[in-house]
């Protein structure tokens, strides 16, 4: 029989099983084409045409037994190198300059965070994040004996965190704090001066306690931004700064599993914690990212997926809504919009849209009650079509 850790993941595991249940369910019922799912986070925008060109082209020309073959634990250096040249040519101004070795490659931002708690936490070592969020960091915490202490979610400052109490919630067993930017669940991106408050406390905590405290800048949804708004490179505001990038958005590769961690020279313990992290990649089981889209990646670094068609999607989905009377927050970046429960309940919202066809995912499943997330990865037509359905859904509560 299973362990009895795997408990509280296997509950957490019933909600989103029920919710893609519900959704098949209703849709066979009546109709896919009469269902307004948002509730997964899978990116329907094609990848780039040069993904699939470099795929093409490296298995004819490249020698088989590299690109299939094991390599360091780390990743190929060729990859490692060009990721850290983009990275440099792109961020250079703000400080960036890496080389091969600041570099590993991950099998995605999942295995990526994974990979970093297993690296530096102790049991009932603490890891902060803030409310609302992705809410498998609690899960990845939980993976190593760790405690995730969340910092309750703030609509007062536009769900920019909410800095003084975080630095509350700051101990001498806080080895990490996890932010999302752009966020998931709520589309808004943290702003400079944001960064430089975050950094301003953690570095004043580091200090008092005589402890190191990484911050791990999540960032999948990177170049998904919908604004002038720039999305600030965390390194540059902290030093002890570790990227877990993804490409599963950026390049709509999800089931490709490809990803970075991304650690300056300047941080704390550098050297050793590069070199934990390699080996970590090896011993949680997964042994090195995929080889052959690390080669194509490689040669796509410049590369985007349509970000203006999640533009689009984001101001029409954002559109209805509010015409139709809801309260949400204008999607900077991400693809989701965060819609207010009018009555507080998420649960109820989330059923009352299921009797209007609407699948929306509950905000309490994102630590975030109150509140329920829309995933507009999603066809553009189902959303102009679904702007009835959003009115009846209003006519319920208003
Ligand atoms: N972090 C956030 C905030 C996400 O939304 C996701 C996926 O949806 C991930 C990490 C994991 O992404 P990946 O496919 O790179 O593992």
């Amino acid at each position: 029989m299973i362990s009895k850790h795997m408990a509280p993941y296997m509950e957490g595991n019933k909600t989103v099983r029920a919710m893609f249940e519900l959704g098949k369910n209703l849709a066979a019922e009546i109709g896919a084409e009469n269902v307004y799912d948002f509730s997964l986070g899978n990116p329907n925008v094609n990848p780039p045409e040069a993904v699939k060109q470099a795929i093409i082209d490296i298995l004819n020309t490249e020698d088989p037994h590299v690109v299939h073959g094991y390599m360091s634990n780390a990743g190929f250096d060729l990859t490692r190198q060009a990721i850290a040249d983009n990275l440099n040519q792109r961020f250079g101004g703000e400080g960036a300059h890496y080389a091969a070795k600041n570099i590993v490659m991950e099998t995605g931002a999942a295995y990526a965070l994974n990979v970093v708690l297993r690296t530096i936490l102790d049991d009932e070592d603490e890891i902060i994040t803030f409310a609302p969020y992705f809410l498998e960091y609690a899960n990845y915490v939980r993976n190593y004996n760790g405690k995730t202490v969340a910092v309750p979610q703030s609509p007062e400052t536009g769900f920019q965190p909410n800095l003084d109490a975080f630095e509350k919630l700051i101990t001498p067993r806080t080895k990490g704090v996890i932010i999302n930017n752009p966020n998931n669940p709520t589309g808004v991106i943290y702003t400079e001066e944001t960064m430089t408050k975050l950094a301003a406390i953690l570095k004043k905590k580091e200090e008092e306690f005589g402890t190191v405290i990484y911050l791990i800048s999540d960032e999948p949804y990177r170049e998904l931004v919908y604004t002038d708004v720039k999305v600030p490179f965390a390194p540059k505001f902290y030093d002890d700064t570790i990227v877990a990038y993804s490409f599963s958005k950026s390049l709509s590769l999800p089931g490709e599993r490809i990803g970075y961690l991304a650690v300056g020279d300047e941080a704390d313990g550098a050297e050793e914690l590069l070199a934990a992290l390699a080996v970590t990649t090896r011993v949680l089981g997964t042994v090195n990212a995929p080889s052959l889209i690390q080669l194509a990646v490689a040669r796509c670094l410049n590369e985007k997926v349509d970000v203006d068609y999640y533009k689009k999607n984001a101001e029409d989905l954002y559109r209805i809504v509010t015409e139709a009377g809801f309260e949400a927050v204008k999607p900077q970046g991400a693809f989701y919009l965060w819609v207010k429960a009018p009555d507080g309940d998420d649960n109820a919202f989330v059923n009352a849209g299921i009797d209007c066809h609407i699948i929306m995912a509950g905000g309490s499943g994102f630590a975030g009650p109150g509140y329920v997330r829309l995933a507009f990865c999603v066809d553009h037509e189902m959303i102009l079509k679904s702007e009835p359905a959003f009115r009846e859904l209003a006519a319920k509560y208003f």
